[in-house]
Formats: structure tokens, C-alpha cells, sequence
């Protein structure tokens, strides 16, 4: 069985957090963590780091850990460049989706079994659900549904302008933009 890649999120990034949870990836984040403590973290459980902050990328690089520097200031740009460097997915498997409030696993549910927790409305017009196994929130795919596909197609589209060279690993950049 293969392993993916698992992350811990710097305390600025924490929109970033929920979209890799989205896509299925074992994602830490906490809103007050030092440094020291991400580290320690990242090396317990063999993750990536993702920061803004180059002070803690330095100290990764010194000890020579795993860790993306994220400058790009829009969603799409910086999931591509996540995409370019760990190779992650770029659209959602429900399968394999976690919860993006606490990074727990989803499991697929019976309708009936939500009845009570989501708005009458959402239960009249959809039939699949997931209850996060860890803190029980309801998901099913709604109106903000939209959002999400759009963002993630601008995020391929900005990945497919890069290809990843075959030979050394090195990443190179094709073209930036077409227009
Ligand atoms: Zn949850």
C-alpha cells in the first residue's frame, strides 16, 4: 500500500489546511504553534512542512527537512505549486476527502442517518452524505460546491504550465502564462 503525503500547515495557512484536508491529505494545522514544536511534529510523523514565514523554512532546510515555502498569495497558485512539488491531487475524491474543520476521516452515510443534523431543505434535494468520524459535522455537496471545482480547475490549469523533469527531479517552467 502506498503512503501518501501527509502535511503540517504554518499558523498563517490555515485556508490552505482546509482545501489539502479537502483532497484527501492528512493535514495538521493549529493557529498558535512555535516553530520548534512544527518541527518536532514534522519529524514524528515524517510530513511536509508548509510555511509563509522564510525564518522556519531556513531552519527546515538547515535540518534538512521536508518543507515547501508557499509565497503565492491565491489558492489556485499555491495548490498548483503543491501539486508541482508533492504531486498532490488536484480534484476531490470523496473516497478519500477528510474533514476540513478537524482532519478527521468522512464516512459515506445513510440519509437517513443525518435527518436531524442538516437543514430540511439540504435533505429534501441530496442523497449522499459523509459524518466526520472524529467531530460527527454533516457534509454533502452543496451550492459552494461551484466554488470549489472552479478554484481547483484554475489550480490545474496553472500546474499543467509546469512539467516536472524526469531525470534529476529538478522542477522546470515552461511557460508562465499562454496569455
Ligand atoms: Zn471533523
Amino acid at each position: 500500500m502506498s503512503v501518501e503525503v501527509s502535511f503540517i500547515v504554518d499558523t498563517m495557512l490555515g485556508g490552505i489546511a482546509r482545501w489539502l484536508r479537502m483532497l484527501g491529505y492528512d493535514t495538521l494545522y493549529y493557529n498558535d504553534l512555535e516553530d520548534w514544536r512544527i518541527i518536532n511534529i514534522a519529524i514524528r510523523d515524517n510530513r511536509v512542512i508548509i510555511t509563509r514565514d522564510r525564518g522556519l523554512y531556513v531552519k527546515c532546510i538547515k535540518n534538512d527537512l521536508k518543507c515547501l515555502l508557499l509565497e503565492e498569495e491565491s489558492t489556485e497558485n499555491r495548490l498548483a505549486k503543491i501539486s508541482r512539488e508533492y504531486g498532490i491531487r488536484l480534484y476531490v475524491d470523496l473516497e478519500k476527502s477528510r474533514c476540513p474543520v478537524c482532519n478527521g476521516e468522512l464516512a459515506k452515510v445513510s440519509k437517513e442517518l443525518v435527518k436531524d443534523r442538516v437543514p430540511g431543505r439540504v435533505y429534501e434535494r441530496s442523497n449522499d452524505f459523509w459524518i466526520c468520524r472524529s467531530c460527527g459535522k454533516a457534509y454533502w455537496i452543496g451550492r459552494h460546491w461551484r466554488g470549489i471545482e472552479d478554484t481547483l480547475k484554475r489550480a490545474r490549469e496553472i500546474s499543467s504550465l509546469y512539467s516536472k523533469r524526469s531525470s534529476g527531479g529538478s522542477v522546470v517552467e515552461e511557460a508562465r502564462s499562454s496569455k
